[in-house]
């Protein structure tokens, strides 16, 4: 592990070419490897000698990315995902199974409250949702005897509710369980939760990391903090012997290397979801300026906020780069330099006003997506939300009015200028 500054990982971690080798990351476009002898690859099986055998497992331009997004966030081990579900059910998957159970922040992102709520418990895995700003006390009756992990987003999407890591991270602690923490909408520039008492971050790679909305992606990382060894009882999965690995135990075969090897060996294997060299590729092309493109985001995201804030057709913003936001404190605490630049606010006169205020913007685009480097814009209860009555949404944290703005990297002046036309037509 490198201790260069964050700037220089992004760049220069991941791929070290040795002599002759390409400076740039080459696409290992290829589903599988050579060996010489059968002994070389049946070493490889028994996980007894390093190296490719069968991309679904490994892959050295997928594994050089996994490897910078690790130094990024400052853990000791990582893999890509196809996708940020796909992330953010192994990571739960990897030490749960049917008969256990999980807690979660209710203010989640609409996939991952699917996947824990409704498919994973069809799997046996229960889930009780807790609100992320309830007191340490009330989150504290959530857990279970078979409570396996405490997961939550360290800004939340789109509610962008900014997570008490330490509070979070000590009742995890305080039951023996992991706290696993999505960092999708901060990225490791912004916050890097091991800091803060998180024992693995998952990311969707989709999102600013990939940065220009190429590829659909993710990522797990784990900062082999957690002792799986001391609740040994608890996660058999990593402490007792795999019959489907030749009997080995992780935990004491790969020391703090056993989550993401036992994720990798068994989950990638028998379940697949890996992501293509190809999109490996352009996410590393994404990385290389993501120190440059978050905070300008965050520059432009604050700039628009305030504009809103000061608008008076606009009946609220919600962007915690504003002083009397309610997450205020929190964010200067957890991420100083900014959150993110997406912003949620509504306008006076309700939702048929959203909605007519969107159909005249010009600039900004009406998307499904958030956190790339153009400003786009979505209408969760005409879009995402769409099957819910206004009852409901209000009950799901997601207000009728609200419109949800991810504020890209143009310059500031233009997306104002967009704005505010679209906003004197109404
Ligand atoms: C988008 C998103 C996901 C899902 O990721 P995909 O890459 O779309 O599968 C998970 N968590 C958060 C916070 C997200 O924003």
């Amino acid at each position: 592990m490198s201790n260069y500054e964050i700037e220089t990982k992004c760049i220069q971690s991941g791929w070290h070419p040795k002599k002759g080798e390409p400076r740039v990351l080459p696409i290992y476009q290829s589903t599988t490897f050579k060996y010489d002898t059968s002994d070389q690859m049946g070493r490889l099986f028994d996980l007894e000698d390093e190296g490719y055998f069968y991309t679904r497992l490994q892959n050295p331009t997928n594994d050089a990315v996994a490897q910078k997004i690790c130094e990024l966030e400052g853990g000791v081990a990582a893999m890509l995902t196809s996708s940020g579900q796909a992330a953010n059910y192994y990571a739960l998957f990897n030490i749960c199974e049917a008969g256990d159970h999980v807690v979660c922040s209710s203010t989640v992102y609409g996939g991952t409250f699917n996947l824990y709520g409704a498919t994973m418990k069809k799997q046996g895995i229960d889930c009780t949702f807790i609100d992320p700003d309830a007191s340490e006390e009330e989150i504290d009756k959530a857990f279970r005897p078979n409570t396996k992990a405490l997961f939550a987003e360290t800004i939340a999407n789109p509610a962008l509710v900014v997570l008490d890591i330490e509070k979070f991270a000590k009742l995890a602690h305080d039951h023996g369980v992991p706290l696993i923490v999505d960092n999708t909408f901060a990225t490791p520039i912004n916050c890097r939760p091991f800091e803060w008492g998180a024992d693995i971050v998952t990311h969707s790679t989709t999102k600013y990391m990939d940065g220009h909305a190429m590829c659909v992606g993710g990522c797990i990382v784990d900062s082999g903090n957690f002792d799986w060894e001391a609740h040994a009882d608890k996660f058999p999965g990593l402490t007792q012997p795999d019959p489907t690995y030749h009997g080995i135990a992780y935990t004491k075969k790969f020391g703090k290397g056993a989550y993401i090897t036992k994720a990798t060996a068994q989950l990638m294997r028998d379940l697949g979801s890996i992501p293509s060299p190809m999109n490996s590729f352009l996410l590393n092309v994404g990385l290389e300026t993501l120190h440059l493109r978050v905070p300008r985001h965050c520059e432009n995201a604050q700039k628009v906020a305030e504009f809103l804030n000061s608008n008076e057709k606009v009946a609220w913003v919600n962007y915690a780069g504003l002083p009397d936001n309610k997450y205020h404190a929190l964010a200067q605490k957890y991420m100083p330099n900014g959150t993110c630049g997406v912003i949620s606010f509504g306008l006076k006169g309700g939702r048929d006003v959203s909605v007519g205020f969107m159909d005249k913007l010009k600039m900004i685009a009406i998307v499904t997506h958030v956190a790339d480097a153009r400003t786009c814009v979505l209408h969760p209860a005409s879009h995402t939300h769409r099957q819910m009555t206004d009852e409901q949404l209000i009950e799901a944290g997601v207000a009728p009015d609200l419109i949800r703005l991810s504020v890209g990297i143009e310059n500031a002046n233009d997306i104002i200028a967009d704005l505010k036309q679209a906003l004197e037509t109404i």
